[in-house]
């Protein structure tokens, strides 16, 4: 069957903002968790040319201006920064003030570092307060990835949500915003990740890839267009056992002629340009189609 794919490999480097940010943890063993992620970050900037895939790295303000360097080279070699707070704060815990100052925080970050403003945001924790939405759109974002209504088809955004509990659910307008959606099940951290009390973690590599796998074949298989996006962390893939299995993974995913890797960013603008927004229904209906997308090309990012 022809098929017609986009696989998305994004990272989220948060370092040690996560620990201080999300779990608010500043003993030395959670920050060497945390720092882990550089080390890790080097060794799939390093799959990532033999691969010669293009990625997309939601990167905290605080692991930027902590790590100047090597952001500079994920930045040097092609990759696309998204935005991803700026000490990974959860959007819930902030007043309005607060959530804007962190956007803009973690936006001058970034353009410090790439010379220009993002085009994607992820939430930390995949969570977005009662005013995110709004203060992306009016940042100009092109693309949210923090989403679950959908698994392989990219959607526009709404707002002014009604959520009833005496009536149907009130869905609100359709907004100049692509969602790249997600899931827990193709994230690394909930798989792997071992938190005290909180997350159990240390799944079996080979469970973990059975998953991701069996999520990608029956793209391939049934539904036959639309995009898979992968949200890994360095510091949790990074371990020498995953990456293996990611390798793997990504090797199994080659042997499809008609996927191609591509940025988040390529992805929501090539989706956009074939969807103008709609309805909520009928854009919920339609099958992602990525016929014009063109592959990266690892060469010429190298110019
Ligand atoms: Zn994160």
């Amino acid at each position: 069957m022809a098929t017609n794919i986009s696989v998305c490999l994004s990272f989220d480097f948060d370092a040690i903002s996560v620990w201080l940010g999300s779990l608010n943890a500043a003993s030395p063993s959670a920050i060497s968790r945390g720092e882990f992620g550089a080390v890790a970050t080097e060794r799939l900037l390093q799959m990532l040319a033999r691969w010669e895939i293009r990625s997309t790295w939601f990167i905290p303000g605080h692991t930027i201006d902590t790590y100047p360097d090597l952001v500079g080279r994920i930045v040097d070699a092609g990759h696309e920064i998204g935005h991803h707070n700026y000490c990974h704060e959860n959007p819930i815990s902030l007043s309005l003030e607060e959530e804007k100052r962190v956007l803009d925080r973690g936006t001058d970050a970034i353009r410090r570092i790439t010379g220009r403003p993002p085009e994607g945001f992820r939430s930390p924790a995949w969570d977005l307060s009662p005013h995110s939405l709004d203060l992306l759109l009016e940042r100009g974002f092109l693309y949210d990835s923090s989403l679950m209504g959908n698994d392989y088809t990219p959607y526009y955004c709404r707002i002014g949500d009604v959520p009833a509990k005496d009536g149907p659910y009130v869905f609100g307008r359709e907004v100049d915003l692509v969602e790249i959606p997600v899931t827990w099940g193709l994230d690394d951290f909930p798989a792997f990740e071992w938190l005290y009390g909180v997350n159990q973690g240390l799944s079996a590599a080979s469970q973990v890839y059975e998953r991701w796998a069996g999520d990608f074949d029956y793209l391939c298989e049934f539904a036959g267009k639309g995009v898979y996006c992968l949200t890994m962390h360095p510091q949790v893939i990074g371990r020498g056992h995953r990456l293996l299995m990611l390798d793997r993974l990504v090797d199994h995913m080659k042997e499809r002629t008609s996927v191609s890797f591509m940025a988040m960013a390529e992805v929501a603008r090539e989706w956009k340009r074939s969807h103008s927004a709609t309805p909520a229904q009928e854009t919920r209906c339609m099958l992602f189609s990525t016929d014009s997308c063109k592959p990266w090309s690892y060469d010429e990012a190298k110019k």
